[in-house]
């Protein structure tokens, strides 16, 4: 059998028969389009990695053909992310993906071993046992254990997972806009939350509705420490779909019992007295915030992440779909722009967005386009950046955090391999306070990471491994193309309708 044609950024593999044999795999989750299992295995090395297979039914790509080509798919989903995200967001924060072959036996059998775990609302959907490919990549809510840990100990209490769907992270700067325009004062989230909420109270029982998120994207893209945390802190209160936490199992959490797990994962390393006192309030945003809102703050302002994604975000959106759309329109109804406009809406080649990116690297401060007369080469960029824009504006930043395994021996702990750093959590005293600093400064006294008590009076001081990673990076179908401008004029419209002011904070 030819071996499937393998990007470079996969891990190394078990062998073949171990990942084709279905109970390596357990059923973790799932979203529209694919099924996620997690590896099973006593086997350090195996442990640890995921398995995306697609399901029935979806179709994350179209392809300009009747028939999708899935024998390609995963293929094409590896191929736009290592040439086109990981050069604007860097192989750093990015997983580790490798294509494997499978076989129908294969997905049939993980199909009906599966059934019984997932939600009754996903069941129409099975594995679509025709795809040749699945996705293995490693599973970011793994934590290591001592090999000499008590088995029985939960691991639930050495890793703790957040995922945050940070959206739109700018205000429009278009040239094509007036400038008077309500996008250059208010994000895209804060005008949308009020059209979601319109919606919902046609979808739902009356008293089912969430409060209005105060959630703005624009605080945790923010240098400003006070900013991100106002906005983690706004996430705890309604997480909506832009937070989950996962437990040290990497079991998905509900958020009545995040204060629960929160405290469970630090209450080794903070003093006694404030793991009782908290048992004894269980107070849900002021556990949050004392335990977990500074290790988060200090990892997002530490790690570029949030700000490659942002920054690009905004340079591949530089018409705004308001200004793009009517363009191509126009030039696709022109008879005069002949054969040319046949081709402005089909599939990207992979050529066409590895170019689009590397352009963008090259001229970050590219002069705005050429609103005025637009040719069929440059509104054909513009679709394909803006497509893009609107990948890194749907992915999700995934952090996990451990703590070394306590270790009776003297076997030293290796960090998961895809960790990205650490840091140190002491225990403010005087504030009551988690307290990180930057455990790879050697030099002179360590500088907190985030905004705190200038006159610490610390306790402890443990070593803490995080990884950031960002996921969910697969390209946007053209065919979306349109519904991206009527979602985005339906937002606009009824926002301007309510009249309000608001002012979302730029850096
Ligand atoms: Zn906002």
């Amino acid at each position: 059998m030819s071996a499937s044609p393998t990007p470079s950024f996969c891990v190394s593999l078990p062998p073949r028969e171990v990942i084709l044999d279905p109970s390596f795999w357990r059923y973790k989750n799932e979203g529209n389009a694919n099924i996620i299992f997690s590896s099973v295995s006593s086997i350090p090395a195996y442990q640890g990695l995921a398995l995306r297979v697609r399901k029935s039914g979806s179709r994350s790509l179209e392809v300009p053909s009747s028939k999708p080509n899935q024998a390609n798919s995963y293929q094409t989903v590896l191929t736009y992310i290592e040439s086109t995200i990981i050069p604007l967001v860097g192989s750093e924060y990015t997983a580790p993906m490798c294509l494997q072959e499978v076989t129908p036996q294969f997905l049939t059998e993980l199909d009906e071993q599966t059934s019984s775990y997932r939600p009754d609302y996903r069941l129409h959907k099975g594995i679509d046992s025709s795809y040749v490919h699945a996705m293995v990549t490693i599973d970011l809510t793994y934590s290591p254990k001592s090999p000499s840990s008590n088995p029985s100990i939960s691991t639930a209490e050495t890793g703790l997972s957040v995922e945050i769907k940070p959206k739109w992270g700018f205000l429009s700067n278009s040239v094509a806009l007036p400038q008077d325009h309500i996008k250059r004062k208010t994000c895209r989230f804060c005008m949308k939350k009020y059209l979601d909420r319109h919606r919902d109270q046609y979808k739902s029982r009356p008293g089912a509705i969430l409060p209005l998120t105060e959630f703005c994207p624009m605080d945790l893209y923010s240098p400003n420490s006070e900013r991100v945390e106002r906005a983690l802190e706004t996430l705890y209160r309604n997480p909506r779909n832009n937070m989950r936490l996962f437990n040290g199992d990497g079991y998905l959490t509900t958020p009545p019992s995040w204060n629960q797990q929160v405290l469970r994962f630090f209450q080794k390393h903070v003093p006694s007295s404030i793991v009782n006192e908290a048992d004894s309030k269980l107070h849900l945003t002021s556990i949050l915030e004392s335990h977990l809102t500074p290790v988060l703050v200090g990892i997002l302002l530490k790690e570029p992440i949030l700000r490659r994604i942002q920054r690009w975000q905004q340079r591949l959106d530089q018409w705004d779909i308001e200004a793009l759309y009517p363009l191509v329109r126009d030039f696709m109804v022109d008879p005069s722009n002949g054969p040319l406009k046949d081709r402005l809406l089909t599939l990207p080649t992979s050529d066409e967005w590895a170019y689009a990116a590397e352009q963008a690297l090259l001229d970050s401060r590219k002069q705005q386009p050429d609103y005025i007369n637009p040719n069929a080469h440059s509104l054909r960029q513009a679709i394909v950046e803006y497509l893009i824009s609107a990948t890194l504006k749907d992915c999700s930043i995934f952090i996990s955090l451990w703590f070394p395994p306590a270790d009776d021996t003297t076997t030293t702990t290796e960090p998961p391999q895809h960790h990205t750093g650490q840091l140190i959590f002491s225990w403010d005293t005087v504030s009551n306070r988690a307290i990180v600093t930057d455990a790879t400064t050697t030099a002179g006294p360590s500088t907190p990471l985030a905004a705190g008590n200038p006159d610490h009076h610390l306790a402890g001081g443990t070593e803490l491994w995080y990884s950031i990673h960002a996921i969910d990076l697969d390209p946007k179908p053209i065919s979306k193309f349109e519904k991206y401008f009527g979602g985005d004029q339906n937002i606009v419209n009824y926002y301007k309708s309510l009249n309000l002011t608001r002012v979302c904070q730029a850096d």
